[in-house]
């Protein structure tokens, strides 16, 4: 029998519960389906489910228990605000989404279902580096029109809305991988419905635990799930949530279906089962976080920090409203700049030199050479991204390890 989301008050109820008993043997914890077909009862109760007029399982790129399971349970996370206020609605009703082999096959799955050739994607000029990649070399191949909009502000996006007033979609990043600086989701929003255009949202670096740009007028999320999702680094998934049920019935699941970049089962059960811990690390990274990069302002050795918790962060005051907290990730410059930064990467001994984030334990990594290496210096320069920037991606350790060891490490 299935469940109402919004029988469960607390998240982690809801992250523990949900979804998680529906399964034909019982299994306290769901199996894992690893099997690309499944059997048909007969001839016509195939050909229903092949033609999809029946629900039914039939090819595991097309779905999978195990896919839906954790499709279901990160809409309902994303529309969790949605689904309270509409109680007495099927949450199917309301949000719907799919998961992917990895990030970048939401990223890319979001743009391809909702821009066509000839048509326009309005984007913010910083972005992670994957994704810039995509819109500037690839999506233009085949026939998509990218403007990037320089000023990152509502009036920025004003102007670019009316000078591209049939742009499809606005594409937004926030907080942006590294700087952490803000676009204002609910703006956006406002004036991209005016242009009767759709908003997608990167909320990779926020976690619906912070941020759910679907309440903020959002049509389209999209996660690495890589990430805070599954939470332990143990795996690379996707995922793209969206209230727009049509485009997902539609277009979205035909780019997933012909593209084929599905998860494998395996990984769809990880991030479920990483879920279930889902609210419990969050708020410890976001604790962790704040301590760290207040530590961190009052080194003299370190000329600035971005974090959108701090009072010092130019979009401390968007990010207070938009945001329930703050994250885990943070940035900051040594004043000795790329070299005193590369001494302290090589020094740290409880943080890990490597690159992605959302892992349990605390990583650090130079996102100049390493994950936005592909982006040109000047449009690096421009977003913020100088040369000396170190990320790092606070972790759920004992903070006061994770403080020691970075101040041991600036101090080398
Ligand atoms: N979006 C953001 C903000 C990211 O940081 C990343 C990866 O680091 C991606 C998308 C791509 O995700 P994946 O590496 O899972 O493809």
């Amino acid at each position: 029998m299935k469940q109402h989301p919004s029988k469960y008050t607390g998240l982690s109820t809801f992250l523990t519960h949900y979804t998680e008993f529906e399964n034909a043997e019982n299994a306290h914890i769901p199996p894992i389906y690893q099997n690309s077909v499944f059997v048909f009862k007969d001839t016509d109760s195939g050909a229903v489910i092949a033609g999809g007029e029946a629900p039914g399982y039939y090819y595991t790129r097309l779905n999978n228990p195990n896919h839906q399971q954790l499709a279901r349970k990160l809409a309902a996370l994303e529309a969790w605000d949605l689904i309270r206020q509409n109680p007495q609605d099927d949450p199917e009703d309301i949000v719907g989404g799919l998961v992917f082999a990895s990030g970048m096959a939401a990223v890319t799955a979001a743009v391809l279902s909702s821009v066509k050739a000839g048509e326009t994607v309005l984007t913010q000029a910083a972005l992670y580096d994957g994704t810039y990649l995509f819109l500037k070399n690839l999506a233009p191949q085949y026939g998509i029109h990218v403007v990037w909009v320089a000023e990152n502000t509502p009036e920025g996006w004003e102007r670019a809305f009316t000078e591209h007033p049939d742009a499809k979609l606005a594409y937004i990043e926030t907080p942006v991988n590294p700087t952490l600086r803000l676009t204002d989701i609910r703006e956006v929003a406002r004036i991209a419905h005016r242009y009767n255009a759709r908003v997608a949202v990167d909320n990779t670096f926020a976690s619906p635990y912070c941020q759910r740009p679907l309440t903020l007028g959002a049509a389209l999320v999209v996660h690495s799930t890589t990430k805070y999702l599954s939470g332990h680094g143990q795996v690379v998934g996707g995922a793209v949530l969206t209230t727009d049920l049509e485009l997902l019935h539609g277009d979205l699941y035909q780019v997933y279906k012909l593209l084929g970049a599905t998860s494998s089962p395996m990984d769809a059960w990880m991030t479920n089962i990483g879920l279930k811990t889902f609210e419990l690390r969050m708020e410890r990274h976001c604790r962790n976080a704040l301590r760290v990069a207040k530590r961190l302002e009052a080194h003299p050795g370190v000329a600035r920090v971005f974090y959108p918790g701090l009072t010092s962060h130019p979009d401390h005051a968007l990010a207070r409203v938009q945001m329930m907290d703050y994250g885990g990730m943070v940035a900051f410059e040594l004043k000795g700049g790329l070299e005193a930064g590369k001494r302290m990467m090589d020094h740290v001994r409880v943080a890990t030199l490597a690159v992605s984030l959302g892992n349990v334990d605390t990583l650090v990594q130079h996102p100049a050479s390493m994950t936005h290496r592909n982006t040109p210096r000047e449009k690096r320069l421009a977003a913020g991204i100088t040369d000396g920037l170190v990320r790092l991606s606070v972790g759920i350790e004992d903070p006061a390890d994770v403080v020691r060891d970075l101040v041991r490490a600036i101090e080398i």
